[in-house]
């Protein structure tokens, strides 16, 4: 029914020439189009404006690739930067802080948001994934129901309650709760506190009470994925005034774009560590930024697309590097992609014993010390070049030389070892590039 972005992208840019690079004004007018499915998806505004602003600066002169059309390979750089700030530095996601037993979890959020059942699912997780003896108590003063709510769903899965007292606090709560915890050898304890409709300071108030009583090791905010942006006040809402670990995003199985997780994350730095995908008590999942990506550029196929694209672009890359290398060029840019390869591919030993003709150029790391770290060192100083002087190195000057080596932290002999480097390495190029039968092609084969 609905145009997908892809196809937009696509129409932009199949009224504009082909170019060998991505311009700014090609770039700006998609990510006008990116940014109207960023809000459509519920992303909050200033979110989706210093998005699109970061997007903007890496896709401008980018080479476009001959099988993907431009607005597809910005599609693929948007994609990426998505699940770069959907992920952060998240590498397990559904991981738990739950050592030093028993180890108290506090759920907090809003009424409605999926709090309970949230609780549930994880103490269903945690006991039958990963094996813990779990304690679940209902702190829920409010509404009585709620505590009976959490009872029942206990017993369907199988997870002890705190037995509910009448007339108790919420801070009794969790004391008792502490407290029977460590007598019953649990491993785990879940504190389901109260929900509002708003945010208020009684609210809040109770949450920091529990909070100090029980000093939480996660603090799990629960958010309903389909109320967007007022998803982000009440995340920064909880995390300024409780402090946050973590938050859960339910009811992500509806038809919500999944813009909140961007905005969320975005604004409270917070990691999105549960998606909750229906009602029933297994309909709980670790976070994947892919699929939330996916979701909110509202392109089922977006995955296989850029996967494609990658993998032409990496073909394509290497082609048009070999010919350079054939004709001897060899700039700052191409040792630059040799070096991160290496890094990519986990260190330099493994690379360069594949590649017949990379053995001379490991030669000369090993005569200037090279290691793992020294990559980084020398990606850093070749980074600190203008695009001028990668393409053609020869032109440093002494003072320049100065200022890129500070401007990396090194000093200006690191840099003419690198700069010693390169020469070689072109000079390798070029006799390689003269010798007959392709001889470099089988080299770049490995
Ligand atoms: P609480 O007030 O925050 O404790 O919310 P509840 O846990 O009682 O959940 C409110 C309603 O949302 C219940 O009917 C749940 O079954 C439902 N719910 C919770 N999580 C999800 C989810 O991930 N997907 C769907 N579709 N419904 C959910």
């Amino acid at each position: 029914m609905f145009e997908t972005l892809s196809d937009r992208l696509s129409g932009v840019f199949d009224r504009l020439t082909k170019q060998g690079a991505l311009s700014e004004d090609d770039v700006k007018t998609a990510l006008r189009e990116v940014r109207v499915a960023l809000l459509e998806a519920d992303v909050s505004l200033p979110v989706a404006r210093d998005f699109v602003k970061a997007v903007q600066d890496k896709a401008t002169g980018q080479a476009v690739t001959k099988s993907v059309t431009p607005g597809q390979q910005v599609v693929k750089i948007v994609h990426d930067a998505l699940i770069d700030v959907l992920a952060g530095d998240n590498a397990n996601p559904g991981e738990l802080k739950i050592d030093n037993p028993p180890a108290p979890i506090l759920m907090v959020g809003l009424q409605g948001s999926g709090k309970t059942t949230t609780t549930a699912k994880l103490a269903r997780r945690l006991t039958q994934t990963n094996g813990k003896r779990v304690l679940m108590a209902s702190l829920d003063t409010n509404r009585p129901a709620a505590m009976e709510q959490l009872a029942i769903l206990g017993q369907q899965i199988g997870v002890d309650t705190l037995p509910i007292v009448k007339g108790e606090t919420a801070q009794q709560i969790a004391k008792r709760a502490k407290t029977q915890a460590s007598l019953g050898g649990y491993d785990v304890y879940m504190l389901d506190t109260a929900g509002r409709l708003h945010i208020d300071e009684e609210l809040i108030q109770q949450a920091a009470d529990v909070r100090d009583i029980t000093n939480p090791r996660e603090t799990i905010l629960v958010v309903d994925g389909l109320t967007g942006q007022d998803a982000v006040n009440v995340a920064e809402a909880f995390d300024r005034d409780i402090g946050i670990t973590g938050v859960a995003l339910t009811r992500m199985d509806g038809d919500g774009r999944g813009g909140a997780a961007l905005s969320m994350r975005a604004v409270t730095g917070k990691p999105i560590k549960f998606v909750g995908l229906g009602e029933k008590m297994d309909a709980l999942e670790e976070f994947h930024p892919e699929r939330i990506a996916g979701r909110i550029l509202g392109m089922g196929d977006i995955v296989s697309l850029v996967e494609k694209a990658q993998q032409t672009i990496e073909a394509e890359q290497a082609e048009r590097m070999m010919k350079r290398f054939q004709k001897g060029q060899f700039n700052m840019n191409d040792l630059k992609m040799q070096l991160e390869q290496m890094m990519k591919m986990g260190g330099m030993e493994g690379i360069m014993s594949m590649m017949p003709g990379m053995k001379k150029m490991k030669g000369q790391m090993d005569e200037a010390g090279m290691d793992d770290s020294v990559l980084r060192q020398q990606i850093a100083l070749i980074n600190s070049m203008t695009k001028k002087e990668r393409a053609n190195p020869q032109i440093l000057q002494a003072s320049r030389k100065k200022r890129i080596a500070a401007g990396a932290g090194m000093e200006v002999s690191d840099l003419n070892r690198l700069l010693k480097m390169q020469r070689q390495m072109s000079d390798m190029m070029k006799k390689m590039g003269k010798m007959k039968g392709g001889m470099l092609k089988q080299a770049m084969k490995g």
